[in-house]
């Protein structure tokens, strides 16, 4: 017998690198008529360094102690940024402190306790805190000078296309630091490919800052950006796609992107570096740690799909 064309592309694909888990996915995966990628880990390498460690005037803290301290904080979080910190304190022999209470929120950052104190590492929000949900006790000091407030040097890293993130200790700003992403090089290429097969240019949905977010989206050919997103921004995204009359396919590899690779009408997860959450939640996984392999599923999809029919 010849095998159905949905099931010869599934094998197909397999060849290219992308493991499709059904023919109802192959379908969809085809049928998008707008690709949706996230930023850290799917546009970029997800592989970021750290560049800047910025402890706040009045913390206390030295460079080597902010680094200590978020980083113990970090230790048990599967997400790029904190392998970054997590990697540069060991390279500086740093000791790596126990952390006890972790908790993760997707899209926003840690919090643990580090030899008894509480240490929160996320996203930059306008009042100098973390993106990290209440939990720590107290407030910035009222009268705190604001040109050494968190979100001042958060902004001057976001600049130079850093993303930031905030530290705080027992429920006070102690410092800032940078980290940078390359994007992946195939990227450009991948975007245009796709942009050829769906007929829609893709789009970018990230909850890295806008600064950030902007660099990655020129480098990589993509004029329309959404960022600051969560979780549920990203579902909110995609939603507001597909009731304008899209298709969306997903592409994406963490835990924050896990409800919009549900939403969307098919969804593509980074198998590499990617979180277990986002691997079951996928139509597919890239295998093959290569953007190329996007339009190369598109359009073997397309095929298929215009034989059955
Ligand atoms: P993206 O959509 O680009 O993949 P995420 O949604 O994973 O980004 O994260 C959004 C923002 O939340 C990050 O830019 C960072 O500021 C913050 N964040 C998320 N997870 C962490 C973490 N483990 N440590 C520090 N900050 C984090
Ligand atoms: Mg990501």
């Amino acid at each position: 017998a010849t095998m159905p064309p949905l099931l010869a592309a599934i094998a197909n694909a397999g060849r290219h690198g992308v493991l499709v888990k059904s023919a109802v996915a192959m379908e969809r995966i085809g049928a998008a008529t707008v690709v949706a990628f996230d930023k850290t880990g799917t546009l970029t390498e997800g592989a970021p360094h750290l560049a800047e460690v910025r402890p706040l005037p009045g913390s206390g803290l030295s460079e080597q102690d902010l680094l200590a301290l978020a980083a113990a904080a970090e230790r048990s979080s599967e997400h790029p940024l904190a392998r970054a910190v997590v990697a540069a304190a060991r390279e500086a022999g740093l000791p790596l402190a126990e952390a006890t209470e972790f908790a993760s929120f997707p899209g926003r950052g840690v919090r643990a306790r580090v030899a008894g104190r509480l240490v929160e590492v996320g996203r930059p929000a306008a009042d100098d805190r973390t993106g990290v949900p209440a939990g720590a006790p107290g407030a910035t000091p009222a009268g705190a000078p604001s040109a050494d407030s968190a979100g001042a040097v958060a902004g001057e890293l976001e600049e130079h296309g850093m993303t930031a993130v905030v530290v705080r200790v027992d429920g006070r700003p102690a410092g800032v630091l940078g980290l940078s992403d390359r994007l992946r090089p195939e990227a450009a290429r991948a975007t245009r490919r796709l942009a050829g097969l769906t007929g829609t240019p893709p789009v970018l949905l990230t909850g890295d800052n806008p600064r950030a977010a902007a660099r990655t989206a020129a480098q990589a050919g993509i004029a329309d950006v959404r960022a600051g997103l969560l979780p549920e921004d990203k579902v909110a995204a995609v939603r507001a796609l597909e009731e304008s009359g899209h298709k969306v396919l997903v592409v994406g590899d963490g835990v924050n992107d896990a409800p919009a690779l549900a939403a969307a009408h098919a969804g593509l997860a980074m198998g590499r570096a990617g979180s277990d959450l986002a691997l079951e939640t996928a139509d597919a996984v890239i295998v093959r740690d290569d953007l190329a392999t996007v339009p190369a599923v598109v359009a073997l999809s397309r095929r298929a799909r215009r034989l059955v029919t």
